[in-house]
């Protein structure tokens, strides 16, 4: 199901990954803050909302790091043929799914079209996650909050994309940049 319209008399929202506005959240107690002009316009006309499927789901901060062990990223995940698992074997599967399920409810509360999201996330990761093996190294893929989203008609971009995610946001609610 698409997500709602927003109504036409509030500014259209958009997602934004807590870490990328400062909220430390992330794993290590962090935060991965940016400063790009489109998000403190975005900010300042009230449009973000704040999203961090992991804290939703209840897991602490910090925590140790996770990462999807199997092929296919979030998606497979999604489908149950791949896990979450992190650096002490605990298998967080179940809260990466219940967090992603949480963000989407939260979209479709605010008619939100468009997310932008931490890249390189198991929950976030827009095109690369990390391969599963705690190695360090990046590869092709979704992570579930971003999979999960998209097929829900969600547009989702990286943290390099404000530019393409403010056009498509433009597009959206027929606005001229
Ligand atoms: S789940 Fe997303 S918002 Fe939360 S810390 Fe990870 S990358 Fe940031």
């Amino acid at each position: 199901m698409p997500p709602t319209a927003p109504n036409a008399s509030t500014p259209p929202r958009v997602l934004v990954s807590a870490c990328l506005l400062g909220h430390t959240v992330r794993y290590d107690g962090g935060h991965c803050a940016n400063m790009h002009a489109i998000l403190q316009r975005w900010l300042q006309a009230g449009q973000v909302i704040a999203v961090c499927s992991e804290v939703a789901a209840g897991l602490p901060v910090p925590r140790p790091p996770a990462e999807i062990v199997g092929e296919g990223g979030g998606k497979a995940v999604l489908e149950g043929r791949a896990c979450v698992q992190d650096r002490l074997d605990t298998d967080v599967t179940a809260a990466f799914l219940a967090g992603a399920y949480q963000t989407l409810e939260l979209a479709r509360q605010h008619g939100a079209q468009v997310a932008v999201l931490k890249n390189g996330s198991p929950s976030c990761g827009t095109t690369r996650i990390y391969d599963g093996q705690f190695s360090g190294n990046l590869v092709d893929g979704l992570g579930v909050t971003a999979i999960l989203l998209a097929r829900h008609g969600i547009r989702v971009f990286g943290e390099s994309d404000w530019a393409e995610a403010d056009a498509c946001l433009a597009r959206l609610t027929g606005e001229s940049r």
